[in-house]
C-alpha cells in the first residue's frame, strides 16, 4: 500500500500514568514487526517544538513495562496551540520523513495531535492514558487500575490507625471532573460515604447522615475525590468538626496515585492498546483513539472538544455503598 506509514513518532503528552510504557514497548514491537521505523519524541509536543526527537532501537524499550512514568517523558505544552508553532512542527516531521505518530495522552493531548493531521500532518493515533479513566468515548484509560491500587493500599494502611485508634479520617484522592477513582477506592475499602463531583452533597447532609449511622462504628473512613478543589478534604473536616464535633483527620493521597509499578490490568491494556494503534495505522485508519467498549478494544473519534470529560454516572453504585457499610 503506497499510503503505508513507514516512519513513526511516539509522543506521551499531558499527565503521566502507569502503563504508559506497556504502550510504549508494544507500539515499538508491533512497529518493528511490520518492518515500520520509530521514533521517538522526548517531552510531549515541546519536543517536537525542540526536535528532540530520536530514532528508537529495540534496546530502548528493554526492561520498562514494569516501570510507572513514561521513558519519553511528558509535559504541557502551551506553544502548541498557535497554529503558527504546529506548521512549524509539521515541517520538522516532514523534514524527518515521518508519516505516522501515535500520540499516549488525554483529551488536551489528541486534541493538539489531530489539529496537526487535519493541518496536513502525518497520520494519527492515540492512546488513551490518565489515572482518572475520564475520557469520552472509551469505558478505561490506561493507568486506572494501578492507581485504585496505589489508593487501596494506602487506605489500608490508614485503617490500621483508624482501627487501633478509633479515628475517623477523610481520605482525598484524584480525580478534578470525575469520580471514578474515588468510587472504586471506595467500595473496595470499605469507605462510608463516597464523595464525587458528580454527586455533589452538602456539609450538613453529609453530617446527618453520618450521625444517622444504624452501627456505631469505632472508626469511619469517608473518601473524597478532590474535586475542582485539591485539599478539599482539609475545609470538609473542619467544617464537619464545626458543626458537629465529629473530628476527622485527613490524609490527601496525592501524586503517589499517578506513580509506580503498572498492575497486571494496565500492562495488559496497555500492551493491547499499543499493538492496536499500530495495526489502525497499517489499515489506513488515523485520526481514532483506540478505545474499549464493552470490553473489546474498537477505533473510536476522538473526544468532541465541547464534551468535556466523561462523568461517573452509575448512583445506585453509591447507594449499593452506603447499603453495605449499614449507613442507609
Ligand atoms: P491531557 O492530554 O492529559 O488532556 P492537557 O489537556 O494538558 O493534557 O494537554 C496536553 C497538551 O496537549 C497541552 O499542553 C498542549 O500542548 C496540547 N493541547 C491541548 N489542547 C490543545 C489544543 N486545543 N490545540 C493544540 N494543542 C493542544
Amino acid at each position: 500500500m503506497s499510503d503505508q506509514v513507514k516512519k513513526l513518532l511516539i509522543i506521551t503528552s499531558g499527565g503521566d500514568a502507569p502503563g504508559m510504557n506497556a504502550a510504549i514497548r508494544a507500539v515499538l514491537r508491533t512497529a518493528f514487526h511490520y518492518g515500520i521505523a520509530v521514533y521517538g519524541c522526548q517531552g510531549g509536543f515541546q519536543g517536537l517544538i525542540d526536535q528532540d526527537i530520536f530514532l528508537m532501537s529495540q534496546r530502548d524499550v528493554a526492561n520498562c513495562i514494569q516501570r510507572g512514568g513514561t521513558i519519553l517523558q511528558t509535559g504541557r505544552c502551551e506553544e502548541f496551540l498557535q497554529k503558527s508553532v504546529r506548521d512549524k512542527c509539521r515541517q520538522h516531521l516532514e523534514a524527518w520523513g515521518i508519516d505516522g505518530i501515535v500520540v499516549l495522552g488525554g483529551d488536551g493531548s489528541f486534541r493538539g495531535a489531530l489539529l496537526l493531521e487535519a493541518e496536513g500532518g502525518p497520520k494519527v493515533v492515540g492512546i488513551p492514558c490518565t489515572i482518572d479513566n475520564d475520557i469520552v468515548g472509551t469505558e478505561y484509560t490506561i493507568g486506572f487500575d494501578t492507581a485504585c491500587n496505589t489508593a487501596l493500599q494506602a487506605i489500608d494502611k490508614i485503617r490500621d490507625t483508624a482501627f487501633s485508634l478509633n479515628r475517623n479520617f477523610l481520605v482525598e484522592v484524584m480525580g478534578r471532573a470525575s469520580g471514578f477513582l474515588a468510587v472504586d477506592v471506595g467500595i473496595a475499602g470499605g469507605a462510608e460515604f463516597i464523595l464525587i463531583p458528580e454527586v455533589p452533597v452538602s456539609t450538613s447532609d453529609l453530617i446527618q447522615r453520618i450521625q444517622k449511622r444504624k452501627r456505631k462504628k469505632l472508626a469511619s473512613i469517608i473518601v473524597v475525590a478532590e474535586a475542582d478543589n485539591p485539599g478539599r478534604s482539609l475545609n470538609l473536616a473542619e467544617e464537619i468538626k464545626e458543626a458537629s464535633g465529629i473530628i476527622y483527620k485527613v490524609c490527601i493521597l496525592g501524586h503517589i496515585q499517578r506513580g509506580g509499578e503498572p498492575t497486571v490490568k494496565d500492562r495488559k491494556i496497555a500492551s493491547l492498546m499499543g499493538n492496536f494503534a499500530v495495526e489502525l495505522l497499517m489499515k489506513g485508519i488515523s485520526q481514532k483513539m483506540v478505545a474499549i467498549e464493552n470490553d473489546v478494544l474498537t477505533p473510536a473519534p476522538f473526544p468532541n472538544t465541547h464534551v468535556g470529560t466523561r462523568k461517573f454516572e452509575d448512583a445506585d453504585l453509591l447507594r449499593i455503598n452506603e447499603v453495605i457499610c449499614d449507613v442507609m
